[in-house]
């Protein structure tokens, strides 16, 4: 309700009231009729004084309200921040953990680790901001390739986790295929002008009854047996 019913309604409801009172006084039998003076008492003070009371109740309130607001408004910005990785805006790992145990039980799914092949080479070479711009690119790269129940984070300086909820290793493994393409496919420029190629190796880990601990480190070392054997790859864990 707007603050100005909420003051009129509130002088009404005071106004009622006394007017109420005083003609029950003169209905009584052997009191005096209340002379003409008090009716005009009667109306001029309820509405001065609710008005004036309600006013300040009315503002009060609706500053809490707006506090209230605000507080929503900074507690979910700080929540966002919280579970954001501030480079890429994926979520980060403490925010993967929680929604992957939220999702897994419903959805028992498969763990992807992804790990940029060589990434210090390319931060030696072209300098840390193109690092960093690289490290946007794979991060969105990944987020396109995926689908939208598929949780994306970045767990490290250049490694990314993804869970798929889905039910055979073959779609997990066509998933992680299309992670890697869409990595290969990227094209950023090295400080020297030239085309800066990216690749990253891929473990994959998952199955029924397997918790977020033991599928992470399952993928872990899927991922550096893809790395011993080349880089550039998918790998299942055996
Ligand atoms: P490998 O193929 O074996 O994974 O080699 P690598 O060079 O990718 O792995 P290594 O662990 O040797 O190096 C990771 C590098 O990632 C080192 C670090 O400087 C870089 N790095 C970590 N976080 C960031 C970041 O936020 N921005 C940039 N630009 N670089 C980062
Ligand atoms: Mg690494
Ligand atoms: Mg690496």
């Amino acid at each position: 309700m707007a603050p100005g019913c909420k003051i009129f309604l509130a002088i009404g409801f005071s106004l009622v009231l006394t007017l109420s009172a005083m003609l029950l006084m003169s209905a009584v039998p052997g009191v005096e009729p209340v002379p003409r003076y008090w009716w005009m008492v009667g109306v001029v003070l309820p509405v001065l004084i609710s008005a004036l009371v309600s006013t300040v109740f009315v503002r009060q309130s609706e500053s809490i309200r707006r506090l209230n607001a605000e507080l929503l408004d900074a507690y979910s910005s700080l929540k966002r921040t919280a579970e954001t990785d501030h480079l890429t805006g994926v979520p980060n790992r403490a925010a993967f953990d929680l929604r992957v145990a939220m999702l897994q039980a419903r959805r028992p799914g498969w763990f992807l680790i992804v790990d940029i092949d060589h990434f210090k080479a390319i931060n030696d070479c072209n300098g840390h901001a193109i690092g960093d711009t690289a490290l946007v690119a794979v991060a969105r790269a990944i987020s396109a390739a995926v689908g939208p129940d598929d949780i994306v984070a970045r767990i490290g300086g250049e490694e990314f986790a993804v869970y798929l909820p889905v039910g055979s290793n073959a779609a997990a493994l066509w998933l992680a295929e299309q992670i890697r393409a869409a990595v290969a496919a990227l094209r950023i420029i090295g400080s020297d002008g030239r085309h800066i190629p990216l690749a990253v190796s891929i473990g994959v880990a998952g199955g029924p009854g397997l918790s977020v601990t033991s599928g992470m480190e399952s993928a872990d070392r899927a991922m550096y047996r893809a790395k011993q054997d080349g880089r550039d790859r998918v790998e299942l864990h055996a």
